[in-house]
This record gives C-alpha cells, structure tokens and sequence, in this order.
C-alpha cells in the first residue's frame, strides 16, 4: 500500500465519484494481505484517534510504538506514517495471515484502497466531486473480480466519510501550507505545537487544561464542556486552534482568540 510512490512522477487516471470500477476483495483471494506489505501509510489526526483507542493506548504510547516521525514534502511540515515492521516484507503491525486486527479502526488509506485520493497533493482543480485514482499495484488481483462499484458506493461501504469530514480541516491546513512560498517556514516551536494538535491528543488535552491556555485564549464554557469530555470535539478544536495561530485566521467560530494574550507562535522559538 504505497501510494506515495506510486504517485511519484506520474499523472494518475482521474476518477470521479460516478466513475465505475470492478473489484472484490475478500480472505479467500490470493493476494490476501499482499497489500499490508511495503506500507507506506500516512495517518491523520482522526486515524490515530481511532488507532490508539481501539488498541487501548494513549496517543503517545500509540506514536511511539507504531508510528514513524516525517516531513510531508513541499510543506515542511510533520506528518506521520505507519511504521512497518523490521521483517523481510516489511509488513503492516497490524496484519496478521488471517487479516487486520484493527478492520474496524483502519486508517483511512486502507479504507479507500485500491483507490487513492489526490486531493491532498492535487488540491488544485479538484472539484465536489473530488479527485481518485487506482493504486494499481500488481500484486492485487481484486480487479479481477466482478463485483461492480462506483467510488461513490465504494467510500460509502468503506465507511470514509466520517473519516474525510474529520479529516477536511487538517488536510485544508496541509494544502493552505502548501501553497505558501517555500522561503515561509514555520519555527520549531510552532511545528511542535502542530505536531501535537494534530496527532498527540492526550499531551493536547494537557496542553488545553494543564497549562495557562484557557487563560490565554476566551474559549466559551460551552465548547471546554464539550472538549473535555469528547476528543473528537477536542481534535477538531485543535485544528481550529492551529489554523488561527499558524495562519492567523478568523474564521474559527467556536472559540475566540484573546489577541492581546494569545501566543505569538509564529514568530518565536522561545
Ligand atoms: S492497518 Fe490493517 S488494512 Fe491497513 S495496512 Fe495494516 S493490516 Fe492492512
Ligand atoms: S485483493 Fe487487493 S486489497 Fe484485497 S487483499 Fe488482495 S491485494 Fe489486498
């Protein structure tokens, strides 16, 4: 499952959500868990929610035991893989010869494979009805099979679009970053905080409640009653949170800036 090289110097075949495809896969084909090898997974933020939850462990022990620290290109920014085991085939942590012990909890490239999604690399041009392509790796004999989907049904039985609803504001910060000239860099600091709001949730909750953030910043009782008890709520806060302190926007309706306290991350590393 390595789209990233698969992306690598070419123009991919442009699909729609109308586009028709065949494809079937299921544990009796066999190229069973073919695709769980080589893997080369970007997660994002609502990914190792779901991840770390579903194997029990805070999002720090999740990262440090699973996940592989990187830079996503063009945008300087952290990002994280799914780390792959030190065996010959370079195998997914999670597969095992009867499947995926996280099925339910997959990250999000797992659900859209065999499709891929462009939208992060190709923002430009793509419209409502999005931007997919076919991974296409040999080894996956699933178009073989004659199951018929559009990629419109296939996201619906793949359950992605909570997944793509949660995911929309940290994938809009990563394209905004991106179209950015290359000489605008972020501090350590403020990649740090961004490294954290985005994929630590539990040293975020700290951060939010442990810290003098409540006092910097004029965030509704409402909305702290509602992060502190439902992590989601708090991801997509912190989302909102980077947004407004990385690229000064306003549009973060759900809690005010305090301008005069707010930290001023952008242009300091103390
Ligand atoms: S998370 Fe599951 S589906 Fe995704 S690569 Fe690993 S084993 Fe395969
Ligand atoms: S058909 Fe494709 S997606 Fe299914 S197990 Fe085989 S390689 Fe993986």
């Amino acid at each position: 499952m390595n789209i990233h090289d698969k992306m690598a110097g070419i123009v991919p075949e442009r699909l729609n959500l109308k586009s028709k495809f065949k494809f079937q896969c299921h544990n009796q084909i066999k190229c069973f868990t073919k695709c769980c090898r080589g893997i080369s997974i970007t997660l994002t933020p609502y990914d190792i929610i779901r991840l770390k939850n579903s194997l029990k462990l805070t999002s720090h022990e999740f990262l440090a035991l699973y996940t592989t620290p990187q830079v996503l290109e063009k945008t300087d920014l952290p990002i994280v893989t799914l780390r792959a085991g030190d065996d010959e085939l370079k195998s997914c942590p999670f597969v095992t010869d009867k499947g995926c012990i996280v099925y339910n909890d997959r990250p999000t490239t797992c659900r859209y494979y065999p499709l891929g999604v462009a939208s992060l690399m190709y923002k430009e041009g793509v419209d409502e009805d999005g931007f997919y392509f076919f991974v296409n790796e040999s080894h996956c004999l699933g178009f073989e099979e004659s199951k018929e989907w559009t990629v419109e049904t296939w996201r619906k039985d793949q359950g992605v679009d909570i997944h793509d609803q949660l995911n929309a504001g940290w994938t809009d910060l990563i394209v905004y970053k991106r179209s950015f000239p290359p000489n605008l860099k972020f501090t350590e600091k403020t990649k740090q905080l961004f490294f954290m709001a985005s994929y630590n949730i539990d040293k975020f909750r700290e951060f939010v409640f442990e810290s003098t953030f409540l006092d910097r910043y004029a965030v509704n009782s409402e909305t702290v009653d509602k992060i502190k008890n439902d992590e989601i709520a708090l991801s997509e806060f912190g989302i909102k949170w980077l947004k407004s302190i990385l690229f000064k926007s306003k549009d973060a309706d759900s809690f005010q800036v305090n301008e005069e306290s707010a930290l001023n991350v952008n242009n300091t590393d103390n």
